[in-house]
Formats: structure tokens, C-alpha cells, sequence
């Protein structure tokens, strides 16, 4: 295991990454998800990486269009919010549903992977990443291929069940050995110092607010 920086922490550092699947993964991570995908063929799936490791950068760009309305935000059933009736906090947590704060990112680490089935998605039947196609639509058949191998492949989902915080993403798996000494190393003045230095839209506000961000999206998940 890479010695863990801050910078990796908070998705600024690319050293201990490698190529997989058109994403970047965390080099401990690559016996895993190849011996993984490998018995996926043999069950009949495709298994595609949607997002590994994903940069500070590319976060808060997905942090500022969501915030500014140029892109949607969605409530836990799928309905779109009106971003224009919120304050500055209620645009944040509604964000944060489905979208990490920028630093605070599990995608940061290249140990966390949203995954899915190639063979199941068509143009007709694009990937949409919601809880829906996961546990009822499109995915289910390798959803419920996945739940066996968690144990086998030392995976877990952070995001499984809702807890106030981050909305369910059982598309969402960690790797256990690697993502644990993430969380050991992680720590919310890392994200601040990360956010105070960046041009992130709500600025004040979540600094205002981010303990109280952290405990409810960032530290309250699964084991
Ligand atoms: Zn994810």
C-alpha cells in the first residue's frame, strides 16, 4: 500500500493510479477488479467501471454546473428539484444526495468503483446510475450477481442503505483493504484546506457548515 498524502485524500494526486476500463484505479485495486471481471464473463456480464478515480477538478465541475442549475439535481424518487427555490444550504444538501462535496469525495481514492453490466445497457437502454435500475430494472440480474461476490472480493457498499445522508447507490462498491486506511487517513481539515483554496460555487456556506455536512454525507456510511 502507497503511503497516503493528503493530496490523494482530496483527488489532487494521480501517482498510485493505473488504467482499467477507461477509468483510473488505485494499483492495489487491479488484481481484485480483474480477477473480478473475469469471473463477471463467466456469469454472462460485462462488467464496466462508470466512474474510479475521479479528480478534484472534474468534481467540482460537476459541483458548480449542479449548483448553478446548468445541470440537474435529483430528489431520492427520481423527481427533479427547482433549484431556484433554495437558499444556499438547501441547494448543498440536496446536492449532496447524489454528488460529493469536492475533496470529500470516496471517488478521489481510485478504490471505490460504480459498476455495472456493458451487455445489459443498450442505446436504447442507457446506464442511468438510479436506485431503481439497480434493485427493480435493466441491472438487477447483475446486481443481484454482484451481492455473492462481495465477501469473496472483500467489496463492500458504503451507500447501501439511506441514512440521512448520501441517497442508496448499490452501483457504488469499495475495496475494503484499500479504502479503510482512506477513511483512517481522512480528516475534515484536508477538505477544507482543499475547498478554501478552490472557486467552489456556495463557498462560505459550506465552510460555515462543514462539520455538520461531514457527519451527515461523508463519515455516515456502510461497513
Ligand atoms: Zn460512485
Amino acid at each position: 500500500m502507497t503511503w497516503i498524502k493528503t493530496s490523494m485524500l482530496v483527488g489532487r494526486d494521480e501517482s498510485a493510479l493505473v488504467h482499467f476500463d477507461n477509468t483510473l484505479i488505485h494499483h492495489d485495486c487491479l488484481n481484485m477488479i480483474t480477477t473480478l471481471k473475469q469471473k463477471a464473463d463467466a456469469a454472462g456480464f460485462d462488467l464496466g467501471v462508470a466512474s474510479g478515480y475521479r479528480s478534484f477538478d472534474r468534481q467540482l465541475l460537476i459541483w458548480n454546473s449542479k449548483f448553478k442549475g446548468e445541470r440537474p439535481v435529483f430528489e431520492r424518487d427520481g423527481s427533479l428539484v427547482d433549484m431556484n427555490r433554495l437558499d444556499e444550504l438547501e441547494k448543498i444538501t440536496h446536492i449532496m444526495l447524489f454528488s460529493a462535496l469536492p475533496g470529500a469525495s470516496r471517488h478521489h481514492w481510485g478504490c471505490d468503483f460504480d459498476l455495472y453490466a456493458k451487455n445489459l445497457t443498450s442505446l436504447n437502454i442507457p446506464l442511468q446510475l438510479s436506485p431503481e435500475e439497480y434493485l427493480n430494472g435493466p441491472q438487477s440480474p447483475f446486481n443481484l450477481w454482484l451481492n455473492e461476490c462481495l465477501n469473496d472480493f472483500d467489496l463492500f457498499r458504503p451507500y447501501e442503505i439511506y441514512r440521512g445522508g448520501v441517497a442508496e447507490e448499490p452501483w457504488h462498491i469499495s475495496h475494503r483493504p484499500v479504502a479503510k486506511q482512506f477513511e483512517a487517513a481522512m480528516s475534515l481539515k484536508a477538505i477544507k484546506e482543499a475547498l478554501f483554496e478552490s472557486d467552489i460555487q456556495g463557498k462560505g456556506t459550506i465552510i460555515e457548515n462543514l462539520s455538520d455536512l461531514y457527519a451527515r454525507f461523508v463519515i455516515n456510511i456502510g461497513k
